[in-house]
């Protein structure tokens, strides 16, 4: 689907004013459209983890085929690669990528200042430095010219993050990345199923990361990653770090015999199974998403003030967060701060019953990890070169945090339509108070989560 800044939506039905629930009106969310469960969970997904238990094939390094290695050529054919790694989390996919690139001590990654804590903490884990760059205003992904302009000689890789399901300029980071000689590591995080320019994310860099943690797009029932890859080399290196640094040879026996540093990084069948099942119905899920987000954002276009989620030019959105930004000028409240806006209508979207909430209160950079260097003790991994790593501010980050608000997980449920359409009264029931948001926006406490 697309949706482009600046289209006109429908019109509103403009004079009849009903009272924000804020005020004792009743909420424009009812009841019961307020359980929308994710991950959706089937007889399917059930028989395929009882099947698995009673297979006794629990561990991924069991001989023969597995629910982690039909995973695994699943989902490496699906991103169009040659290798695919299942993984503990999604977190290890990025650590066991950078530690298969050599990326570690007095090496650089540069890294998106917006993004979950993840995306900065793995190159730490590898002892390399992550720089943050600044983000884009409208596609919230890394800006290319600020990544450009933090190259430096210890700059090893780049980490985009394709937040939100949006995918990141791939191809002019794929620029500076050929210019400087960089690896580039796809967080694919929240983008399963996400194009740029018809290919899927994961597959385009160097590798890439996928988390089926339990809220994404495509979920186990716990914890489980994919690292994907079309370099043989860098798919045997992560294999042998995923485990304990041995070889597993299909059909041998196991030799206990560790070649490099290892990690125990594995990636469990039950978790398996159960994504194994959930693909299964992947493409459905997506396509009633794009349906249902399509609906929603036509809407909410109508809004003068609300700047709805765009899909960058030759990509494909996979939608995995919907963020909002609150432009006071343009709705007509004067005086009003973007923050001020944001809070206001935070509190009272909460009221009616739209579950909006603010994702990532800060930038990457000013988490206590980075700021005050909580890294291996004696200020490693900064203190390695002894000499400081390149910074740069991210005003636009800070803005799109200060402004904005995010809807999150019950969009990813087939059947969230009705409830978004209801999401969809609610946000134009403000619109039809603005009056009652500029008093809350001038008095009312800030709401911080
Ligand atoms: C969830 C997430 C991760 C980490 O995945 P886990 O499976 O939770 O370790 C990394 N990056 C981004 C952008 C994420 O959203």
């Amino acid at each position: 689907m697309t949706v482009t800044a600046g289209s006109t939506g429908p019109v509103r039905n403009a004079g009849f004013r009903p009272a924000l629930a804020a005020l004792g009106g009743p909420p424009a969310v009812p009841r019961a459209l307020r359980s929308l469960p994710w991950p959706v969970i089937e007889q399917a997904d059930r028989d395929a983890v009882l099947a698995e238990l009673a297979g006794g094939r629990l561990v991924s390094n069991a001989d023969g085929e597995t629910a982690v290695s039909r995973l695994e050529e699943r989902w490496a054919e699906r991103v169009g690669v040659a290798h695919c790694v299942g993984t503990s989390n999604g977190t290890t996919a990025l650590a066991l990528a950078l530690a298969a690139l050599g990326i570690g001590p007095g090496d650089e990654v540069i890294v998106p200042a917006l993004s979950f804590i993840a995306s900065g903490l793995a190159p730490l884990h590898q002892l390399a430095v992550p720089v943050f760059a600044d983000i884009g205003p409208v596609t919230f992904t890394v800006d290319p010219a600020a990544v450009a302009a933090l190259v430096g000689p210890r700059t090893a890789a780049i980490l985009p993050v394709h937040l939100h399901g949006q995918p990141a300029d791939l191809d002019a980071l794929g620029q500076i990345a050929e210019r400087h000689g960089l690896a580039i590591v796809e967080d694919a995080a929240q983008a399963h199923g996400a194009r740029y320019h018809g290919r899927p994310v994961g597959g385009i860099g160097t590798a890439g990361a996928f988390s089926l943690q339990v809220t994404k797009n495509l979920p186990t029932c716990g914890e489980g990653g994919l690292l994907t890859t079309d370099d043989d080399a860098l798919a045997r290196v992560a294999r042998r770090a995923r485990q304990f640094g041995e070889v597993i040879e299909p059909g041998a026996d196991r030799d206990y015999i560790s070649h490099s540093l290892g990690w125990n990084h594995k990636l469990s069948s039950i978790q398996a199974s159960f994504t194994l099942a959930q693909l299964d119905r992947f493409d459905d899920y997506e396509a009633a998403r794009q349906r249902n987000v399509a609906d929603f954002l036509y809407r909410l276009s109508a809004l003068p003030g609300l700047v709805i989620p765009t899909v960058a030019p030759g990509t494909t959105h996979a939608w995995h967060i919907l963020r909002f930004r609150f432009d006071p000028t343009a709705a007509g409240l004067d005086g009003v701060t973007p923050g001020a806006f944001r809070a206001a209508a935070h509190r009272l979207l909460r009221a009616e019953g739209v579950p909006v909430s603010r994702y990532q209160l800060m930038a990457l950079p000013e988490q206590k990890v980075f700021t005050d260097r909580v890294g291996f003790g004696a200020g490693v991994p900064w203190s390695i070169t002894g000499e400081p790593a390149p910074a740069a501010p991210h005003p636009v980050t800070d803005a799109v945090i200060d402004d904005s608000l995010a809807l999150q997980k019950r969009h990813l449920n087939p059947d969230a339509g009705p409830a978004l359409q209801a999401y969809a009264d609610g946000f134009e029931k403000l619109w039809e108070n603005l009056d009652t948001v500029l008093a809350v926006a001038a008095t009312g406490p800030a709401v911080t989560r």
